[in-house]
């Protein structure tokens, strides 16, 4: 059997022109984890931040966080009851890879229902967004929520789900087209903020009778930060939970005072240090894919080789919803 495969493995940290797919020793399954064949890696935000270095890791570093495939190999003492063909999709680092091996913890069995796409698609910006709505801040039906970069590929699955659970939806996007899938993904209302973000606070006021919303959801960091504030209403709830503009400037903690806001700043990590926390959200998010009542809106599916792409066209906010890699 070959010992080595393929995999976007980087040198050290850069820009896109880092990325290449490279011969790198092909992992070995430890006692507690599965070896899989990938089929289709998932592309994240978080992927720009350990490639550029926002985020740093150790060199060499393979990029990608999460993805899909089939089992080729079972540890000696695997959980979880895996064996060798099952289909799955996975959270762990190394998947811009032709094999990856991952812990048991991080694996979910797909249903048939279920696509290998969408299998790449679904855990970490699915389990991102319902964690939002659900454990982070609990939307209920008649809340006035505003998410951030609506048309991306964590915002179109937040607006889906807080339309499901009754809200009153205000999207941010930098484009008409972006407003427009918003709006076919749950958007009540949608504001352009690519030339400043006076539009927004007037909408807001205007529609919630000058009392803001009740939450903001906002991935795109130090560019929102202060609007999200300023359009927050007493008592209400920002969470910041990226930084796709950059990361948020350290905040005086006074400046919640003017409206006893509460302030979160989640990741997802936190909310899977079990096997049953792993297991409970990532199955509710399947189970929302295969009842048809989540749509993981794929904007394209690129060859691995044209990774460099897939980072440009997300950094270079060209793309909406998810992106994927084709092993
Ligand atoms: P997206 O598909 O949402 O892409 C990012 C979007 O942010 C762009 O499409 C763009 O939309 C908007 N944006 C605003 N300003 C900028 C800028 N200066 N440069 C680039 N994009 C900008 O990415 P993801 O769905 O993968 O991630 C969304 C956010 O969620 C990221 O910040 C990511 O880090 C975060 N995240 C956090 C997690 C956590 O655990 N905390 C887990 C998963 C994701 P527009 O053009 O409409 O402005």
């Amino acid at each position: 059997m070959s010992t080595t495969m393929h995999a976007v493995q980087i040198p050290q940290h850069g820009d896109s022109s880092v990325l290449a797919w490279v011969p790198v020793p092909k992992p070995s399954p430890k006692p507690d984890q599965v070896l899989v064949k990938v089929a289709y890696a998932g592309v994240n935000f978080i992927d720009t931040y350990q490639r550029s270095g926002l985020y740093p890791q150790s060199m060499p570093f393979i990029v990608g966080r999460e993805g899909s495939g089939e089992i080729v190999e079972v540890g000696s003492e695997a959980q979880g009851g895996f064996k060798v063909g099952d289909r799955v999709a996975f959270m762990a680092p190394g998947s811009y890879a032709e094999y990856d091996a991952i812990p048991t913890l991080a694996v979910a069995k797909l249903p048939d229902s279920v696509s290998l796409e969408d299998g790449a698609a679904l855990l970490l910006q699915g389990m991102t967004a319902w964690s939002l709505v659900r454990q982070a801040y609990k939307v209920e039906k008649g809340d006035w929520v505003l998410i951030h970069a609506a048309a991306g590929g964590v915002g179109l699955l937040l607006c889906q789900m807080c339309k499901h659970l009754g809200a009153n939806v205000i999207g941010t996007t930098s484009s008409e087209a972006k407003a427009k899938l918003a709006k076919q993904n749950g958007a009540d209302y949608v504001v352009d903020y690519s030339n400043g973000y006076d539009a927004l606070v007037e909408k807001v006021n205007e529609l919630t009778g000058n009392k803001g919303v009740h939450v903001v959801l906002d991935g795109v960091g130090a560019a929102t930060f202060d609007v999200s504030l300023k359009v927050v209403r007493r008592l209400g709830t920002v969470i910041s939970f990226g930084n796709a503009s950059g990361a948020v400037p350290p905040v005086n903690i006074m400046r919640l005072a003017e409206k006893n806001i509460r302030l979160m700043r989640t990741t997802l990590f936190q909310y899977l240090t079990t096997r049953e926390e792993f297991d409970a959200l990532s199955s509710e998010v399947i189970e929302l894919v295969a009842e048809k009542k989540l749509d993981l809106a794929v904007h394209k599916i690129y060859p691995i080789q044209d990774v460099k792409h897939a980072h440009d066209d997300l950094e270079g906010r060209k793309t909406t919803g998810k992106l994927l890699l084709k092993i």
